[in-house]
């Protein structure tokens, strides 16, 4: 069976329409007619705030609100108190970075996007940095090596944004407990393209994008363990957070509204709610099947070229990185645009890693579950043009 006849929904994404190819969904995914339905709905005729209203249409958007919150948590496998929403994966890390109250060690690894390194170190930690195997997957024998009890955190990412490679999150849980430590899986790449389930992972925080998610952006997720976010301080200060205000003291309201501080992304939730929908009546087992043989193939047509050198694990999830010999990635990514074709060019937000392959730069093709063969077939099109310009 082809990978065109596994699975291909184009026709539910207006921002397919006209033949793009789309190779960019790490960055962001593209959005199905529903998630934009349900987004104009609430704004629209729904549309009211939440929380605070004693009329019909604000009740009925705080049912819809605190509903958004159930769908959310229950995509990853968790509890509707246990999660928080934020603007994205980025403030969940910020989140957690800033508000956990010891602030010790933290162990990263070398694959880290910008956004679970960069808040470790504005919060006071200090970093400590998991090696990679040869392959491009964190080294959790070298992570058992380097933990110590001194260390509070545990921090990597589920999905490499860069090489595709899958963590072993159970395992790195179970090291990071044994010291002491809890386990903040970044799961921005992860929760679109494979089945997440918090309590099986035995992770104690899990943070991600519903723009990554076939969502909108301006929201995310945190989940964190109830007892966790119980025992930590507020994030920000405003309406909503708040139990009691007098001039002299607060009290703060129980997780998960004590982290959300004024009026909430209500219709981003409302639509993240339906891109949850949306993924899950698809099935995340069909779609990580869709986009490993995608993967498959785009391995394999590209690494069949002697021009090109693939990055990242044979096996990675939705994501090829490569560099075509003497052309900057930047330049690939001009010309591919020319032909219909998207693909990200840079050091995708991991400068570390980027100094540990060697390279400026890479050129990164992901798929989404909309993505099909006549995508791969235009990118090695514009390779080939590519070679054809640069002789
Ligand atoms: N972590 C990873 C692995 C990512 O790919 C991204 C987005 N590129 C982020 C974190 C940050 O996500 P956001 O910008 O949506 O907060």
């Amino acid at each position: 069976m082809s990978v065109t006849d596994t699975l291909t929904r184009r026709t539910d994404f207006p921002g397919l329409a006209g033949g793009w190819h789309y190779l960019d969904s790490a960055a962001t995914a593209q959005k199905p007619q529903a998630v934009i339905d349900a987004m104009s709905a609430a704004l629209g005729k729904d549309y009211a705030t939440v929380h605070r209203g004693v009329y019909a249409r604000s009740a009925n958007m705080t049912l819809a609100f605190e509903a958004a919150r159930r769908t959310v948590a229950q995509f990853i496998g968790g509890r509707e108190e246990e999660l928080v929403f934020t603007r994205g994966a980025t403030e969940a890390i910020n989140l957690i970075a800033r508000c956990w109250p010891k602030k010790g060690r933290v162990l990263l690894s070398v694959l880290e996007h910008h956004s679970n390194i960069v808040p470790w170190q504005l919060n006071g930690w200090q970093v400590d940095v998991c090696p990679l195997t040869a392959d491009g997957r964190i080294d959790l024998d070298a992570a058992e090596a380097m933990l110590t009890p001194e260390h509070e955190m545990v921090a990597l990412a589920h999905v490499s944004n860069v090489l595709g490679s899958v963590l072993d999150v159970s395992r790195a849980a179970e090291l990071a407990h044994r010291v002491g430590a809890k386990l903040l899986v970044d799961g921005c790449q992860a929760a679109p393209r494979l089945k997440v389930d918090v309590a099986a992972l035995d992770c104690d925080f899990y943070a991600f994008s519903a723009h990554k998610v076939y969502g909108p952006t301006g929201i995310g997720a945190l989940w964190g363990r109830a007892d966790l976010l119980d025992a930590m301080p507020p994030y920000q200060g405003g309406g909503a957070m708040i139990d009691k205000v007098t001039f002299e003291r607060t009290t703060f309201a129980p997780p998960p509204q004590r982290f959300e501080a004024g009026t909430p992304a209500i219709t981003e939730a409302v639509a993240f709610a339906a891109a949850c929908d949306y993924v899950s009546a698809i099935g995340l087992d069909r779609i990580h099947a869709h986009e490993t043989a995608l993967v498959a193939q785009c391995r394999a047509l590209l690494g069949a070229r002697n021009d090109v050198t693939l990055y990242g694990p044979e096996d990675s999830a939705g994501i090829v990185s490569f560099m075509m010999d003497g052309v900057h990635p930047h330049d690939l990514g001009t010309i591919l645009d020319e032909e219909g074709v998207a693909i990200r060019a840079g050091h995708h937000c991991a400068q570390p890693l980027m100094e540990h392959l060697g390279v400026p730069a890479t050129a990164r093709a992901s798929f989404g579950l909309y993505s099909d063969e006549t995508d791969l077939a235009a990118l090695v099109r514009g390779i080939e043009r590519t070679k054809r310009i640069f002789g």
